[in-house]
């Protein structure tokens, strides 16, 4: 791992040997979240845009190995996690009076969620670590990635989750053979449940914002859209594959007489919903190691949306607190994703917006129940509630007018409307129950 100078404290900026500590900073217990560092110059030196688009996409997001905090001859899990597709949504952008909206949608990982991309890192840490048992506490998502992640390369999760977990979540953690205990609590309770309890059995703990290493397998979405973004604007007309192949060599083509100009697009905005922050400090970690390369020129600004029940980062933001300076809040949205009273990963998050000139804004429920079927209904992709509030919060920012007509926009839809059926269903009425024969079928449709 000589690509990785070390992990820094977002909190005193304290820097370690990777093998120094296992989670976080020393001199600050739990809450001293560490960020990796990596040395870009060595990583430069061996690997380019060029290769990695010639590295074949069913890899995943292990086509960005050299750029990801894992021994490179690390055997990594077989299921295949990431380069999720990014879809133009014209009649979403048409609906907000906007010319460029795309969506990426992370519901078709493996687990059906983006959470797929951190665990896969916890998975390959873990065995590094020659970790028997992993854990982590979760609202549903990141337990349901890990076990199955874990199940993948025959590893043995036990999962944190509380009792209020959607069904669909649990029958995850539960088929893919993983030792699951609902907690009578909050997530917040069973966060804290996890890190007591694997420091007490010595089990690998994939915990977010605890383990460093989770917003690096996040990352990836960004370099995502990135890539896919230029291949797009270069060869629309073709096939992904053909495009991807052809792709390679107009990364090259597109460079000046000095070579200087950054070989990869980026969006101009992007909207991530937000509970813990691990994602939002992620997609932030992507596009800064970009930048650092010279892969890309400019950082898209950063929009991070929570629930209104659910929205101490937003509180934060607008009172200019830094995340080591916040306090527990009440919890409470139907958006279990982003249910979370103390956001975990607070220090990455908060960067994440104020470094790129973003925003974090509040979307209520009813908003995101709203925007599910209209995502549905315009591009195809069906999301869980906190996927849609990513989606909600671009129709807020356009109605605070926070957003040019003419910018690049990408919403991250960040699992799938499989995982909540329960809520998913508000949004629609029943549909009529109808005899099998002709005349009913008339009687019901009016004709
Ligand atoms: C976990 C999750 C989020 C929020 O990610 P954080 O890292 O907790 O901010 C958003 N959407 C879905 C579907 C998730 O599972
Ligand atoms: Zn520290």
């Amino acid at each position: 791992m000589d690509h990785v100078l070390g992990l820094k404290c977002t909190i005193c900026g304290a820097e370690y040997a990777v093998d120094e500590v296992s989670y976080v900073c020393p001199k600050h217990g739990d809450d001293g979240i560490l960020d990796v560092v990596y040395d870009y110059a060595a990583i430069k030196a061996r690997f380019s845009p060029a290769q990695l688009a010639h590295t074949p996409t069913d890899m995943g997001i292990w086509r960005y190995k050299p750029l990801l905090p894992v021994a490179p001859d690390s055997p990594v899990p077989p299921l295949r996690v990431g380069w999720t597709p990014l879809y133009a949504a014209p009649r979403l952008a048409e609906l907000l009076g906007l010319k460029n909206v795309w969506v990426k949608d992370d519901g078709v990982n493996p687990t059906a969620s983006f959470k797929d991309r951190a665990s896969a890192l916890a998975v390959v840490k873990a065995r590094e670590a020659g970790a028997q048992i992993v854990t982590t506490a979760s609202t549903g998502n990141a337990a349901a990635a890990l076990a199955g992640l874990a199940a993948s390369v025959g590893l043995q999760a036990v999962i944190f989750v509380p009792k209020t977990a959607p069904p669909a979540k649990i029958a995850q953690h539960l088929i893919y053979g993983a030792r699951v205990l609902l907690v009578d609590g909050t997530y917040d309770d069973a966060f804290e449940l996890t890190l007591k309890v694997a420091k007490e059995f010595g089990w690998y703990n994939r915990n977010t914002a605890y383990n460093p290493y989770m917003s690096e397998g996040k990352k990836t979405a960004a370099y995502e859209i990135c890539e896919q973004l230029t291949v797009r604007a270069r060869h629309f007309s073709f096939s992904l594959s053909q495009e991807y192949t052809s792709g390679a060599q107009s990364y090259l083509g597109d460079r000046d007489s000095f070579g200087n100009a950054p070989p990869l697009q980026t969006p101009d905005r992007v909207f991530v919903p937000v509970g813990d922050g691990c994602i939002i400090g992620g997609i932030y970690k992507g596009f800064r190691d970009l930048l650092a390369l010279g892969w890309i020129d400019a950082m898209p600004k950063i929009m991070g949306i929570q629930a209104a029940g659910s929205s101490a980062l937003v509180d934060a933001w607008e009172r200019g607190l830094q995340g080591w300076e916040m306090t527990p809040q009440p919890a409470d949205t139907i958006a279990d994703s982003i249910s979370a009273g103390l956001p975990r990963d607070r220090n990455k998050a908060l960067a994440a917006v104020r470094e790129t000139g973003g925003a974090y804004l509040r979307v209520s429920d009813q908003e995101i129940l709203d925007a599910i079927p209209v995502i549905a209904r315009n591009t195809g992709v069906f999301s869980e509630p906190a996927a849609a509030a990513a989606y909600a919060g671009l129709v807020k920012a356009v109605q605070k007018g926070l957003v040019d007509p003419a910018e690049r926009i990408v919403v991250l839809l960040t699992g799938s409307g499989l995982k909540d059926i329960g809520s998913a269903m508000k949004t629609v009425t029943q549909p009529p129950i109808v005899a099998p024969n002709l005349e009913a079928v008339k009687t019901v449709m009016g004709v």
